[in-house]
C-alpha cells in the first residue's frame, strides 16, 4: 500500500526514513512511503489525485494541516479539537478520515521520561503545535495545566476554542486549566485568572513544554527560572544536533531532565503507522537511528 507525506517544502522531511524503519520491523514488503510536494495552492487537488490512485493514507505537514482538516470527510475527536490534521486515513469504503497524532506523539514521548498524571504542567506557546497537543495533554490527567503565551489573549482564545466541545463532557478533562501571558509568570507573585486565583507557589511546574517557535529563531523565552520546580522535566518540541536555546535556558536554571522533540516526531509517526496498519512499532531503535544521523 502507498503512503506519503505531503508538504511544501518537503525535501527535509525525515518521515520516509521513520516509516521505512517501522515497516521493516514487521517485514511489510508492500508498504511504501514517499515525500510528495504539493503546490502551495494545490493541496486538495494533490490529495484527491493521490487517493483516487488508491493510496492508503498520508501524513500532512507545514503549511497544509488546516487545509487537510477541511479536506477530510470525517474527523477524530483530537483532530476536531486541534483544528488541524496531520494524518489522513482511507477507510475500506473510500471515506477519508482526518486525525491528529502530534499530541499522542508528545504524550508518548513525555511518558518515556516520567509521569504526567498528577503533575503540574506548563505549556508555552499558543500556535498550531500547542493547539494540537492541548487535549491529549489534559487527558493525561495532570494536577493542573497552565498554557502561557507571549500574547496572553491568544492563549486564552486557544484554550476556549479547543475546549469548547469538551465543556459538556467535563469528565473527559478532569484537570483544572488556566491561560496566562509570559508576563504573569513572575517569581513569587500570585495571578488572578478566570475561576480562581493561582497562588505564587502554583507557578512552579514539574513538566515545562516549549511549543513556541522561539527556538527556531535562536531565542530563549522571557520566563523566570522559578517556573522549573525542583526535579522538573524541560521539553522542547524543536530538535536538532545542537542544544536548543530553551533547553540551554533550562540547563542554566539547574534543570537536569532536558529532552528535545525528536521523540515527538517519531511518536506521532508511530501513531499514524498504527492507524494505517493496525501495528504499533517500537520507537526506541528508530529514535536512536535518527539521533545518530542528526
Ligand atoms: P506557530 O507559528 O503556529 O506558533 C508560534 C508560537 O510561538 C506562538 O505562540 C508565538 O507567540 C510563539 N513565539 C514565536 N516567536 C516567539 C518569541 N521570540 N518569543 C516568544 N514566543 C514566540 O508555530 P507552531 O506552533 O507550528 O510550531 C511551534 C514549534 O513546535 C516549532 O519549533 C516547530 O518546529 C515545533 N513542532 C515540533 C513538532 C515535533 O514533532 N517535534 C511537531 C509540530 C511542531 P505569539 O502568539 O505571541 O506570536
Amino acid at each position: 500500500m502507498r503512503y506519503v507525506v505531503i508538504g511544501n517544502p518537503i525535501a527535509h522531511s525525515k518521515s520516509p526514513q521513520i516509516h521505512a524503519a517501522f515497516a521493516a520491523q514487521f517485514g511489510l514488503a508492500d508498504f511504501s512511503y514517499e515525500r510528495l510536494l504539493a503546490p502551495l495552492d494545490g493541496f486538495a487537488a494533490t490529495a484527491r489525485a493521490l487517493f483516487d490512485a488508491g493510496a492508503g493514507g498520508a501524513n500532512v505537514t507545514v503549511p497544509f494541516k488546516e487545509e487537510a482538516f477541511r479536506f477530510a470527510a470525517g474527523l477524530s475527536d483530537r483532530a476536531a479539537a486541534a483544528g488541524a490534521v496531520n494524518t489522513l486515513i482511507r477507510h475500506d469504503d473510500g471515506r477519508i478520515e482526518g486525525d491528529n497524532t502530534d499530541g499522542a506523539g508528545l504524550v508518548a514521548d513525555l511518558l518515556r521520561h516520567g509521569e504526567l498524571a498528577g503533575k503540574r504542567v506548563l505549556l508555552l506557546g499558543a500556535g498550531g503545535a500547542a493547539r494540537g497537543v492541548l487535549l491529549p495533554l489534559l487527558e493525561s490527567k495532570p494536577a493542573y495545566m497552565v498554557i502561557a503565551n507571549r500574547t496572553a489573549e491568544k492563549a486564552k482564545m486557544v484554550l476556549d476554542n479547543v475546549l469548547e466541545s469538551w465543556k459538556v463532557d467535563r469528565a473527559r478533562v478532569p484537570s483544572e486549566y488556566f491561560a496566562l501571558g509570559f508576563n504573569d509568570l513572575v517569581d513569587g507573585v500570585p495571578v488572578g485568572v478566570e475561576g480562581r486565583d493561582l497562588k505564587a507557589d502554583e507557578l512552579s511546574f514539574d513538566v515545562v513544554i516549549n511549543a513556541t517557535s522561539a527556538s527556531l529563531a535562536g531565542e530563549a523565552l522571557p520566563i523566570p527560572a522559578s517556573v522549573f520546580a525542583p526535579g522538573a522535566l524541560a521539553y522542547d518540541m524543536m530538535y536538532g544536533r545542537d542544544e536548543t536555546p530553551f533547553l540551554a535556558q533550562a540547563r542554566a536554571a539547574g534543570v537536569l531532565a532536558r529532552v528535545d522533540g525528536l521523540g515527538m516526531l517519531v511518536g506521532q509517526a508511530a501513531e499514524a503507522f498504527a492507524l494505517w496498519t493496525g501495528r504499533r512499532p517500537d520507537v526506541e531503535p528508530v529514535l536512536v537511528q535518527l539521533r545518530n544521523a542528526l
